[in-house]
């Protein structure tokens, strides 16, 4: 079973909504189940115009590989209405995976640790928040890299 770490992210609708519809997506997924969710945080957009998102943070143990699992969160990404109209558009729900135990993916469409979560607030936040220990993974990693 892996270890896996997915960050949640809404600026569209009725976010509160959207986190709820992501999160019992996520519930009904075969193989994998959720352990912990952070708090949900209000954030200014970073890199994209629009209005405030919630952000947060699950950890899940799962039976699937990363590109099963980046499937799923597309389809919940889908069912909830995500257009992709430009890049960093507003968006009803954005599903990142951060991390998977302690693999490093680098795959046209999946990059591992998420190459951008150090340098986001509003993502390594809520993922202290529920295993502040992670850390010292999180820095070996991208030392790795
Ligand atoms: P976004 O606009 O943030 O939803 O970006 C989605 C794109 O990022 C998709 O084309 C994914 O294939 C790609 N991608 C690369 N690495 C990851 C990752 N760790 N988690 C989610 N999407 C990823």
């Amino acid at each position: 079973m892996a270890k896996v770490f997915i960050a949640l992210g809404t600026n569209l609708g009725d976010r509160k909504k959207n986190i709820q519809d992501a999160l019992s997506g996520l519930e009904k997924i075969e193989g994998l189940v959720i352990d912990k969710v952070s708090n949900f945080i209000e954030t200014e957009p970073v890199d994209c115009p629009g209005p405030n998102f919630l952000n947060g943070v699950i950890k899940v143990t799962t039976s699937l590989s990363p590109k099963k699992i980046l499937e799923e969160l597309f389809g919940i990404e889908k069912s909830l209405g995500r257009k992709r109209e430009f890049k960093n558009a507003p968006r009803t729900i954005d599903l990142d995976i951060l991390l998977y135990d302690d693999k490093i993916i680098n795959e046209p469409h999946l990059k591992v640790p998420h190459p951008l979560m150090m340098r986001r607030g509003f993502v390594m936040s809520p993922l202290l928040e529920i295993e502040s220990e992670i850390i010292e993974l999180v820095e070996f990693l991208f030392r790795s890299k």
